[in-house]
């Protein structure tokens, strides 16, 4: 029979499946020897069994009995007895924390007989009538689900007609009163009196603890934290004792050490004469824990070295929760207290300082995430904000700006000094321009893996996709959101963190820690000045990413397509790049020169003129490129995006023919021209169409002048004697036969330029990536053409699924976060069981082949902290992320490491 109960005596701080992180604390500080008041805890097995079947299991109302028979005789009382009273709290407590999503009852055992027990042997009726209120008021609510405003109603009309405005100046006559006013408002609500039954109200108020798990706020919560749906809580029942019992009595909560800071030294808020939610509520201001000192040194004593001893148990900043019973200090929680990213690395680092902790254990108590948010600027906390609307955090930062709508504005705004924010319905290549020169990127459309999300988050540009509200237009120079109206003229500000667009600008602050990142300790701890909590988390931050770097098997290198990226890259620590998208090389001004190759013949003197000055173009690229990364690995993707990217748009020119012909009676003969390649160029399904690896078969010309250009830059740049290596990829192979033939061309081209001047090029390596699942399955036979393989895992993620990149998570995602159906997008962190299943049976099979192949990974996963680690753990030898999310990919690799 399955064991549903557990008394404090029998669990340790292992147990925080079966019984929640509270639970299991609560065990363990009882072992500690720790005054923790008796209870025991319900399982979540018993939860889930309640959710489950809409009923507690058979076997746990006899199991209940039996543990609170063993808490009644610890006490010497018994529940809810008229003389002297045991009363209990009934507390949720689930694995991870949930802080308010879930419910708590206190003073249950309280009705109209053992009110007067309490009474008398407190010798204070009016605490003894205050907290039966209290149970009356919590029950209703969250047992009985009446709207809580009906008792702080009448609570509020009771103190305005005594003439009081604290809760502690009504009488005992007062609340006496009170408890009668809140019997009616249950009996007239439910129809039923309050129960009366001690037990009754126990066990209703551990069947209200087991539905809170499903409250739409825990549920939203646990989207956000990606905390499973199906873990439950478990219920702790935990003998009563009182922080209001009078001047002697208190609650408090503490930290042993500050969890905003991470500064050491204890800190904490006192509340006398209260109890738990009174602190939580803010009705009183709190004392500080150096006035609990004044106020009861003998407990303050006790606390001190309670918080000592549990700091060197739980090697970790603990908070904790206590109460003070007529001088009797009680402890009522503890955990591995929540701190800030700051204090996280800051903790980390004074612990393994103290010997508390190994500094591979400090490395594990820091996230990539935590780092993120550290090396963003922020909007000024302090300044006082207008909310405009609320769009899809894609890329963090904090920007500010004027409103452009289009390259030339963002543009002239920029050479005008003057700050602004590219606002459009959503992004294309096209718009490169304007958001390199923009400050930051709205959008109305697309979701995290957007176009604008990806080249922003890769330029490390602050950006909010998804904005719906937003009415865009572009034509006519404006934004409406409801009413209001804005121009180019207006000024907006956008947080990249969370997804809120202001009104104005919102003044922004600087991260020291991006000062460090990217130009040295010395100059970080200069940007900290002489904030000395700043200064120490710049250290804190350098020592364990110094670390990380010792320990970590995993290469990082970066996404970077322009010698600027790479600089930035190489500043925040890449040591190569794993992807430089070359398509950029063939935009702007050079799309003309690319329409006029795919109009013209082929074979023709036209297309060969356009390939050749492409080629020249090409080659100052890589020239720039290959110098900036000197000695430095460098991987070159050959062309990707569909071709008719590079034409007109086919809508916009049908529409042009057909007004010109309804009009003039004829059109453009460039245009008729320009429409016949269109059309056949054109396609429902671009994504699944002619790019990568088939537009080299298709259009051969494009990959060998890409080719030739690298292989020209690299003998030029090694003639003046420096060391580029660049290493040639080709995207979405599918078929061996795919990669053969263009590896075959690749190499006659190498050969052909190194003969040609006599520079040796025989290093340059050709590889694959892995972005269909065809790929993935015969990885083994592609390894045998592959001198490395990349793992495209946007792509791979695309066509695993079938879900399409640009669109799902503007359209359905939610609905299917929503449903359980995923709690992070897979387009965000990888899917191990699909996605991450395919890359595993690639990485096998392409070592079976060749034992040395190098193996990499390129799409967005790789600077997803969760990634990362499967990443390392599955044995790739490196992962490639923009310039910006270095950093986090190198302290995750360490992380994964140890
Ligand atoms: C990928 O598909 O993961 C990848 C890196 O290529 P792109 O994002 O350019 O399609
Ligand atoms: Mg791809």
């Amino acid at each position: 029979m399955v064991k549903y109960v557990y008394d404090f005596v029998e669990g340790d701080k292992s147990m925080k499946d079966l019984l929640g992180g509270k639970g299991a604390n609560l065990a363990e500080m009882t072992n500690l020897g720790l005054p923790v008041p008796p209870g025991f805890t319900i399982s979540t097995d018993a939860c889930r069994a309640y959710l489950d079947a809409g009923a507690p299991p058979a076997s746990l109302a006899d199991e209940v009995t039996a543990a609170l028979r063993r808490v009644e005789q610890t006490m010497g009382r018994t529940l809810g007895d008229a003389t002297d009273p045991l009363l209990v709290s009934v507390r949720s407590g689930a694995k991870f924390s949930m802080p308010g999503m879930m419910e708590t009852v206190l003073n249950v055992g309280l009705n109209d007989r053992s009110v007067a027990g309490l009474a008398a042997v407190s010798g204070n009726g009016r605490f003894a009538w205050d907290s039966y209120r209290r149970l009356i008021q919590m029950f209703g609510r969250t047992v009985l689900d009446l709207d809580g405003e009906l008792f702080s109603e009448a609570l509020e009309e009771l103190k305005a007609r005594r003439g009081v405005t604290a809760d502690t100046d009504l009488t005992e006559e007062d609340l006496t009163g009170l408890v009668a006013t809140y019997k009616d408002i249950v009996e007239r609500a439910t129809g039923s009196p309050f129960p009366q039954d001690p037990r009754e109200q126990l066990d209703l108020a551990t069947e209200a603890v087991f539905r809170s798990w499903n409250t739409e706020r825990a549920r939203v919560y646990r989207r956000r934290e990606r905390i499973p749906d199906d873990l439950g809580t478990a219920v702790n029942v935990v003998a009563m004792v009182f922080g209001n019992m009078g001047e002697t009595s208190g609650t408090g909560v503490c930290f042993t050490r500050d969890p905003s800071t991470g500064h050491s030294g204890v800190y904490g808020d006192y509340l006398p004469n209260a109890q738990g939610e009174d602190v939580v509520a803010g009705i009183r201001n709190t004392l500080t824990l150096a006035d609990l000192e004044k106020l009861d040194k003998t407990s303050y004593d006790q606390l001190r070295a309670i918080m000592a001893k549990l700091e060197t148990h739980y090697r970790d900043l603990c908070d904790i929760e206590f109460t003070i019973e007529r001088g009797k200090l009680w402890m009522l929680q503890t955990r591995v207290g929540k701190r800030t990213p700051a204090a996280a690395f800051r903790v980390a680092i004074e612990l393994a300082d103290e010997g508390l902790i190994t500094a591979d254990e400090a490395l594990t108590r820091v996230t990539g995430e935590q780092l993120t948010s550290l090396m963003f600027p922020q909007f000024d906390p302090e300044a006082s904000k207008e909310t405009l609307t609320r769009g899809t955090a894609a890329s963090p930062g904090a920007a500010a700006g004027v409103i452009v709508f289009n390259n030339e504005q963002a543009e002239a705004a920029a050479k005008e000094g003057r700050r602004c924010v590219l606002v459009r319905r959503e992004t294309n290549p096209d718009d490169l321009p304007g958001m390199v020169a923009a400050e930051g990127v709205l959008t109305a459309r697309g979701g995290k893996t957007s176009h604008a999300a990806v080249v922003a988050r890769g330029m490390g540009k602050t950006c909010v996709v998804g904005a719906d509200a937003l009415v865009i237009n572009a034509a006519a120079g404006t934004v409406t959101v409801g009413e209001r109206m804005l121009t180019a003229e207006d000024t907006i500000s956008i947080d990249g963190q969370t997804g809120e667009v202001f009104l104005g600008a919102v003044p922004v602050v600087d991260s020291p820690v991006t000062t460090y990142l990217s130009h040295g300790l010395e100059a970080g701890l200069a940007a900290a000045g002489d904030d000395a909590d700043t200064r120490e988390l710049v250290t804190a931050v350098d020592r364990l990413l110094t670390r990380a770097d010792e320990v970590r098997r995993l290469q990082v290198r970066a996404n970077a397509d322009t010698p600027n990226d790479s600089r930035n890259a190489l500043a925040f620590g890449a040591e190569g790049i794993g992807l430089c998208r070359t398509e950029h090389m063939f935009l702007g001004a050079r799309r003309q020169l690319v329409e006029n190759a795919i109009v013209s013949e082929p074979g023709s003197a036209e297309r060969q003129s356009a390939f050749d000055e492409l080629e020249r173009l090409q080659k100052q690229d890589y020239l720039e490129m290959l110098e900036v990364m000197d000695g430095k690995e460098m991987v070159v993707r050959l062309i990707d995006p569909p071709l008719h990217e590079f034409l007109p748009d086919l809508t916009k020119l049908e529409i042009r023919v057909a007004v010109d012909l309804a009009t003039k009676g004829r059109a453009d003969p460039d245009d008729l021209a320009m429409l016949v390649v269109a059309r056949r160029l054109h396609e429902q399904n671009p994504m699944l169409g002619l790019r990568g690896v088939r537009l080299g078969i298709y259009m051969p010309g494009l990959n060998d002048l890409q080719v030739r250009a690298l292989c020209e830059a690299t003998a030029e740049l090694a003639a003046r004697g420096l060391h580029p290596k660049p290493e040639i990829m080709v995207p979405l192979v599918g078929s061996v036969r795919e990669l053969r033939l263009l590896r075959e061309k690749t190499e006659g081209i190498i050969a052909e330029v190194a003969s040609r001047t006599g520079a040796d090029l025989s290093a340059i390596t050709v590889g694959a990536m892995i972005e269909l699942p065809r790929a993935a399955v015969t990885a083994d036979d592609l390894a045998a053409e592959a001198d490395f393989f990349s793992f495209g895992t946007n792509d791979l993620t695309q066509t695993t699924w079938g879900f399409s990149r640009d669109d799902v998570e503007s359209t359905f995602f939610n609905e299917y976060a929503e449903a359980g159906i995923f709690t992070v997008s897979p387009f965000e962190s990888i899917d191990v069981d699909g996605v991450g299943e395919l890359v595993r049976i690639a990485v096998e099979k392409a070592r079976a082949t060749k034992p040395g192949i190098k193996l990499g990974v390129c799409g967005e996963h790789g600077g997803d902290p969760d990634s990362v680690h499967f990443f390392h753990a599955v044995g790739l030898d490196y992962v490639s992320c923009s310039p910006f999310r270095v950093p986090v990919a190198r302290l995750e690799a360490g992380r994964a490491a140890v």
